[in-house]
């Protein structure tokens, strides 16, 4: 079985466009705490209605909620592609402790590196089927028609969460209280690190040899 990989990086990084693609390419899956919390939301479950204020301000919603929706995924033999999870060092340390209560291994993180600036506009950009988390970029990677998703027809949305004050929001908590992970990862020796500031199919490319995988296409 591959190695479950973390993909750690602010908003706006690539990390779901990257998940998606490893995912048809290498049968992994995806395990996206956003998304996760989004169906939750528009199904109204409890979970859903105590994360949405906190999703709304671009705070992030308190670890025992995550920790407990997590755990709840992880089931299967599938490798697993942890995108916007773990947040905090107690998200990171749950989630070790997690994986090696049901005898995996301990996952490797990638750290997508990327200027603010650049999270800014790809944010703004940023266009979002709501049933399936796929994303495009009005610029960088537009669908074929204007607001309408290529694979399902169905209509694209900007998210609340991607306006001005609350990117400025939730690049401030990433830096207060995600970034410290670097750390947590490079300390254990379970760190690379990769240019997120290049072409989709780059970043696959290096993504790709930083997991191992450069091979297996
Ligand atoms: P994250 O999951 O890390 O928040 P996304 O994968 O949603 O990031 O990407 C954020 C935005 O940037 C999206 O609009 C996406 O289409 C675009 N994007 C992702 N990767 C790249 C890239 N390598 N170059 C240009 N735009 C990108
Ligand atoms: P994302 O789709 O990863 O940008 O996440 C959207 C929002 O969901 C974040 O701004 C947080 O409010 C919440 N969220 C997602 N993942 C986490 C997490 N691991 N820990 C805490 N909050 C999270």
């Amino acid at each position: 079985m591959a190695l479950d990989i973390v993909l750690l990086g602010a908003p706006g990084a690539g990390k779901g466009t990257q998940a998606q693609l490893l995912c048809k390419q290498f049968g992994y899956r995806q395990i996206s705490t956003g998304d996760l919390l989004r169906d939750n939301s528009a199904r109204g479950t409890e979970l859903g209605v105590a994360a949405e204020d906190f999703m709304k301000r671009g705070a992030l919603v308190p670890d025992d909620l995550i920790i407990k929706m997590v755990e709840g995924e992880l089931h299967g033999d599938e490798a697993v592609l942890f995108d916007g999870f773990p947040r905090t060092v107690a998200q990171a340390q749950a989630l070790d402790a997690a994986l090696d209560a049901r005898g995996r291994g301990l996952p490797e993180a990638v750290f997508f590196q990327i200027d603010r600036p650049l999270l800014e506009e790809r944010l703004l950009g940023r266009w979002t089927n709501p049933r399936t988390g796929r994303v495009y970029h009005e610029r960088f990677n537009p669908p074929r028609r204007p607001g309408i998703d290529d694979e399902d027809g169905g209509p694209l949305i900007q998210r609340e969460d991607d306006k001005p004050e609350t990117i400025k929001r939730r690049l401030d908590v990433f830096e207060a209280q995600t970034l410290p992970l670097v750390e947590y990862y490079d300390h254990a020796h379970r760190l690379a690190a990769i240019d997120a500031t290049r072409s989709v199919d780059e970043v696959a490319h290096a993504l790709l040899h930083v997991i191992g995988m450069e091979h297996a296409h």
